[in-house]
């Protein structure tokens, strides 16, 4: 009853923010009003009301439609109750309900059926004992009769590659100069020397700086050999990305640059997937990949024991398939290679000292040699016989493996054929083999050079021909281990200052790509003739876009957001970073300019003295950001606050300013904001008497621009924080004569520090400030406490140390942090926010809780700055110990996109149980899920039951003997940032046992989403009352919660290379969501059971002039029809991308 009442209220309440919305709608259409400009002609006048009108029918039909789906939601909601009501009732009825609210999706055991493979099952099943092989160290002998290719002869396909890295040891464009640019000229020669020849090519960043460097004769070269089948682009991606700390909207984007580059140059789409050197490997890539229209893919450092069981199990090619997925949708091919490397030594078959004799370019003479001390042979007529047969035993073995006769092997290396002279020797020498297998039948093999294409046309021909099947495997490759107990999760945290970075470009480029879209669409629609504004800097915001995503893009490569390059190679990453966000933000304030003027024609465009400042400054490529104050007047500042993001939200909006007082009222209806002022600390304890924060509750609709009025209010107007500020219980001296700094009162002396919101309750220790446990509204107390931690590294001499790529920990394990002193804790409380810092000497730690009413006040934010530097080969980790029962299992994702359950095995060392952590975990039982939402990628593990931990920094001296060759060292003041989220799963929750999928509940996946893609400031002059602004409202509504407005990307013009078209890449992706925890209170977006979407309703008033569903990267040749009835499928987990035309 008392459920329904609140219901019932929140039905009230959602109708009210609809009619309130129309009413502001209302008020626009009259604030615009044409005759208040006298210039305009009076048809064009006409013309845009009616055009105002149309939208506000548009937005009563949407407002129309999210009170039938809050109908909708609250029958749903009722539902879910009842259902609760039989569980708890009767022991013995299973709470089958989950399944039925619509939309979300139930925990599900993914143990596949006959053929399928189940990574978290072979992890159960190996041993990982890693015995001496033989010549084949890792793997084991391989035998064979001989007759096995006498009906079918073995097929050789030899592809020729070279691994160019977009920056680690020296930089991008130095790479370029001395290596890069000679291996593609020499190739376009040597290549067209003969049509037997060919090669791949994977990284678009360098092919695509060759070409604007090569003259109209050479493209015509090498258009040739692209057609000709010689020379294939595989992948496509701006580079070979990396697939544990890079986020899939960062994945995707540099694929489509790459893609988009590939389609306007050379008029190709790539057809395999080429990941040689990432450091594990995500399903996550290959979703995009098949999304992008690709068909086969292959793979490299995997675990060794995992390539070894592969390889006894002929599961080394596979249909690798989303964890997700119950149907074979996703599926793509998947060749994982089988030995250590892909270098020549570790890619023709088990025996590197044989293989190494069959890489030409390491004969005598020459700069690289075989470690193995037996060196190539140039190929003649007095040893070829020998060397074929030395080489097809090798070959032979290899093939058994695999389980048709086509065998793929690789003959490359990092930076190779340089030289013309490399050419030769390796083209030269093989082709001499090849000629002689051809001469000899009886040998039964057929040998060439030849791409990737090639490989799979040949495997899939086999494959149907036998009608054989490739088994299907679930699961992703972390992390990932070369040899012994050398695992590669050191690089999930290495550097995580540029880390954070990376995600402030993303989300920041995701923020720009939407406003620049919208911007350019309003204002064809402003003309009514497809015009742009004549001052508005279309076609140099063009060129910063691309840029950035081209910066962006370099990032993800796979020695780059891994934390992997030399230092100067990291600042040069870094500086392209920085200035890609300075130039979006050029973008974001002139197109948020024009879209708030009042009178477009008071637009002017001006770089020197852009009318609108960002709130925040960052000033160098390693600082981090700063708040510019703001000098407050009895004259209304405007502060312009842009939504990112799709959903409606209520957020808290921090600037500092030069006046303790200070009234936020909204720049449309007038009405105040709640507001608080707190305290700017210059130091420890010393307040600063200059600056303050002003922090106030703003409500932000979906991707809109509010204008927010701020003055200089009446001495004691606002309401300021208070604090309590002591060490070890004992008050410390602060000097405030403006704050309230009182000492600890009653049971906090003793026991413990209580902030509580309206949904939740934390308590701290009085002695360290930090996190003990949690209550929520449910009554349900959780202990979640939160400590800090070291680690060192291996002491003993000869010992591997842990370095950029490795986590090699001292047998000590994790070392409780200790401290001679307890640190300083800061308490505040305020009406808008509270919160608990600690001051410690390596890092500050603050928790903090909003007194939101929305479901945004139900996580805690937690924020770290950390700094290092004065340690040596240490790490800092912060753990989470909470009394969740959750065994040895919990859950990470991977990439930002799904979730991917983990075990922490006793079997495996310590550092073997730390997996990439992009954007969420969690943990859970029958009763709560604890979710660690993050905005920053790094190494996460849960060592003990209930227990999360994640490493925030790493110092370590001395290079791990990966080919970097230096340790990290240089750390940084780095900050990181979270949301904390305890829910109550009600007892709902289906126990699931074996490989469960499970997904974030809707309020992680909204917390995240805010977290991730945080309001966007600008200021705007204090005279800026010359020219009136309004609010700019794209949206009628929230888009459904599930839905996820990816990107709004606004693509290249076809005929004016450099411009913007009108098409835009509108990216949407449906997210899967549990079931199992409450929502209370609803958020104020809807979702629908139905599979099918309609674009015209979602984004309603904005309208469509086209719509073309199509690949992933946005290739014209996988445009489908344009459809007139905007529905379109859309299921849960699915990514969808359409290319649109805005009216
Ligand atoms: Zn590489």
């Amino acid at each position: 009853m008392k459920r329904g009442r609140v219901l019932a209220v929140l039905v009230g309440g959602v109708f009210c923010v609809a009619v309130i919305s129309l009413y502001r709608m209302l008020e626009l259409i009259q604030w615009a009003e044409p005759w208040r400009r006298s210039d305009a002609p009076a048809g064009q006048d006409l013309s845009r009301l009616q055009q105002k009108i149309d939208r506000l029918e548009l937005l009563l039909r949407s407002n129309n439609r999210l009170v039938a789906t809050l109908q909708d939601s609250m029958l749903q909601h009722n539902l879910l109750h009842t259902r609760r009501g039989v569980a708890n009732s009767s022991s013995d009825s299973a709470p089958l309900g989950v399944r039925t609210i619509p939309g979300c999706l139930a925990a599900e055991t993914t143990n596949d059926g006959a053929g399928g493979v189940q990574m978290l099952n072979v992890y159960d099943l190996l041993t990982f004992d890693n015995p001496d092989g033989g010549a084949w160290k890792q793997g084991f002998d391989i035998s064979y009769h001989g007759n096995e290719w006498v009906e079918q002869p073995l097929e050789l396909i030899l592809v020729p590659h070279s691994h160019n890295d977009p920056g680690w040891l020296k930089t991008f464009d130095g790479y370029y100069l001395d290596q890069t640019r000679h291996i593609l000229n020499n190739m376009v020669v040597k290549l067209n020397e003969d049509n037997r020849r060919k090669m791949i090519w994977a990284e678009i960043s360098y092919f695509s700086k060759w070409w604007n460097d090569i003259d109209k004769q050479k493209r015509a070269m090498v258009k040739r050999l692209v057609e000709a089948g010689q020379l294939e682009l595989v992948t496509g991606g701006w580079v070979m990305a990396d697939e544990a700390n890079s986020h899939y909207f960062a994945l995707l984007d540099q694929l489509m640059e790459g893609h988009q580059w590939l389609q306007t140059h050379l008029g190709i789409k790539p057809n395999s997937g080429w990941a040689v050197d990432p450091f594990g490997h995500s399903p996550t890539m290959t979703y995009l990949l098949k999304g992008a229209g690709l068909s086969n893919m292959v793979i490299q450092r995997v675990h060794y024991a995992v390539k070894k069981h592969f390889a006894q199990q002929q599961t080394l090619e596979f249909l690798w398939r989303q964890s997700w997925d119950d149907s074979s949708h996703s599926d793509i091919t998947c060749h994982m290679m089988p030995f250590y490397s892909y270098d020549v030594p570790h890619t023709c078959g088990p025996n590197p000292a044989v293989c190494c004799q069959f890489d030409f370019h390491r004969l005598p003479g020459g700069r690289v040699f075989c470690p193995w001390r037996i060196p190539p042979q140039p190929i003649t007529e007095h040893n070829i016989k020998e060397r074929a047969l030395l080489l097809l035993d090798q070959y032979r073995q290899k093939s058994r493996l695999f389980r048709t006769p086509v065998l793929l092997v690789t003959l490359g290396d990092d930076f190779r054929y340089v030289e013309s002279s490399e050419w030769d020797a390796q083209f030269n020498n093989y082709q001499k083999l090849f000629d002689y297998f051809q001469q000899h039948p009886e040998l039964h093999i057929k040998a060439r050079f030849g791409t990737l294409s090639d490989y799979f046309a040949a495997l899939h021909r086999r494959l149907s021909a036998s009608g054989t099947t490739l088994p299907t495997v679930q699961g992703d490759f972390f992390t990932y281990a070369d040899r012994d107990d050398h695992y590669w999760s050191g690089y999930f945290t290495s550097r995580p200052f540029y880390k954070r970075l990376d995600r402030t470009l993303e989300s920041t480029l995701r923020a720009t790509e939407i406003l620049f879209s919208l911007t350019l669409a309003e204002m064809r629609r402003f003309h009514g003739d497809g015009r742009l504004v004549a001052d508005f800097p279309a076609h140099e915001h063009f060129q910063h876009l691309t840029a950035a995503r081209r910066s962006l893009g370099l990032f993800q490569h796979h020695d780059a957001v891994t934390g992997t390059a030399r230092d100067p190679v990291v600042v040069d990453y870094g500086t392209k970073l920085f200035h890609a966000i300075l130039n979006l933000r050029q973008v974001l304030q002139s197109s948020a300019h024009w879209l708030i003027l009042l009178d477009k024609n008071q637009y002017h465009h001006d770089q020197s003295k852009p009318f609108l400042q960002m709130d925040e400054v960052i000033s160098a490529h390693d600082a981090l950001p700063q708040k510019t104050p703001l000098m407050l007047s009895e004259e209304p500042r405007s502060l312009i606050v842009f939504n990112p993001t799709e959903q409606h939200r209520t957020s808290v909006i921090s600037v500092v300013v030069d006046s303790l007082d200070a009234r936020v009222v909204d720049g449309e209806t007038g009405r105040p904001m709640a507001c608080q002022i707190s305290a700017v600390w210059s130091e420890l304890s010393r307040v600063s008497a200059k600056a303050f924060q002003l922090s106030f509750i703003a409500e932000l609709p979906p991707l809109a621009l509010t204008i927010y009025h701020v003055t200089k209010a009446p001495s004691g107007s606002t309401p300021r924080a208070r604090y309590t500020v002591h060490r070890h219980g004992k008050l410390v001296n602060v000097q405030s004569k403006h704050f309230q700094v009182s000492h600890l009162q009653g049971l906090e002396v003793n026991t413990s520090l209580v902030l509580s919101n309206k949904h939740l309750q934390l308590w701290s220790s009085t002695e360290t400030g930090l996190l003990q446990k949690l209550r929520l509204q449910s009554g349900v107390v959780r202990q979640v406490q939160i400590q800090f931690v070291w680690y060192g590294t291996r002491t003993r001499r000869n010992q591997d140390k842990s370095g950029a790529y490795l986590f090699l920990p001292g047998e000590e394990g994790g070392q409780l942090y200790s401290f001679s002193e307890p640190p300083l804790v800061r308490v505040s409380r305020g009406p808008v926010f509270s919160d608990i810092t600690s001051c410690f000497q390596h890092f500050t730690h603050t928790v903090r809780l909003f007194h939101l009413d929305g479901h945004a006040g139900k996580s805690l934010e937690i924020s770290n700055m950390v700094d290092i530097r004065s340690e040596s080969n240490r790490e800092l980790v912060m753990r989470l110990i909470s009394n969740v029962a959750s065994g040895n299992r919990f859950y990470s994702d991977l990439n930002g996109f799904q979730m991917q359950q983990r075990r922490s095995l006793k079997k495996l060392p310590l550092q073997a149980n730390f997996y990439p952590m992009t954007s969420a975990s969690f943990l859970q039982d029958a009763s709560s899920r604890l979710s660690l939402l993050s905005a920053q990628s790094q190494a996460v593990a849960s060592l003990r039951p209930g227990e999360l931990e994640v490493v925030l920094d790493r110092r370590l001296q001395q290079d791990d003997n990966r080919g970097l060759g230096q340790g990290v060292t240089d750390n940084k003041l780095t900050a990181s940032l979270y949301n904390l989220l305890l829910e109550d799963r009600g007892g709902v929750a289906k126990e699931v046992g074996g490989a469960s999928v499970e997904h974030l509940s809707m309020l992680a996946h909204l917390a995240s989403l805010s977290l991730c893609h945080p309001p966007i400031s600008m200021v705007a002059p204090s005279n800026s009352e010359v020219q009136k602004l309004r609010p700019f409202l794209p949206l009628g509504s929230s888009l459904p919660c599930d839905v996820h407005l990816l990107n709004l990307r606004t693509l290249e013009d076809a005929q004016e290379t450099g411009s913007p078209a009108q098409e835009v890449a509108l990216l949407l992706h449906r997210k899967g969501f549990d079931c199992s925890s409450a929502t209370e209170p609803l958020p104020l977006c809807t979702w629908s059971v139905h599979e099918e979407v309609n674009l015209d309703d979602l984004f309603s008033p904005l309208r469509f002039r086209s719509v073309r569903r199509s690949g992933l990267t946005l290739l014209r040749d996988h445009d489908e029809p344009e459809s007139d009835h905007r529905l379109t499928r859309l299921r849960p987990m699915d990514i969808a991308a359409f290319r649109v035309e805005l009216d």
